[in-house]
């Protein structure tokens, strides 16, 4: 069996070598993580260039949603023609 660091795409014969490469390694020190995307930055201000430019936080609310598309529905047949 063995485990995986996802985030440095290295592998390890024991859990308990992850562990430690979780503690020591660089990759690792402190991050920030984005949890709706599941990504990690190093900056505190990276994560929130990242939230504010990222596609998957453009979208906030579900009405938000059910809004453009009641836009993109409700264009009157003369303004397309
Ligand atoms: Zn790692
Ligand atoms: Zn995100």
């Amino acid at each position: 069996m063995t485990v995986i660091c996802e985030q440095c795409d290295r592998t390890f014969s024991v859990e308990h070598g992850l562990e430690q490469h979780r503690r020591d390694s660089p990759a690792h020190a402190v991050t920030h993580d984005c949890e709706k995307c599941n990504r990690a930055f190093d900056t505190e201000q990276a994560l929130e260039q990242h939230r504010r430019d990222s596609p998957a936080h453009a979208i906030m609310h579900d009405c938000e949603s059910e809004q453009r598309e009641a836009v993109s529905a409700g264009v009157p047949d003369e303004l397309i023609s």
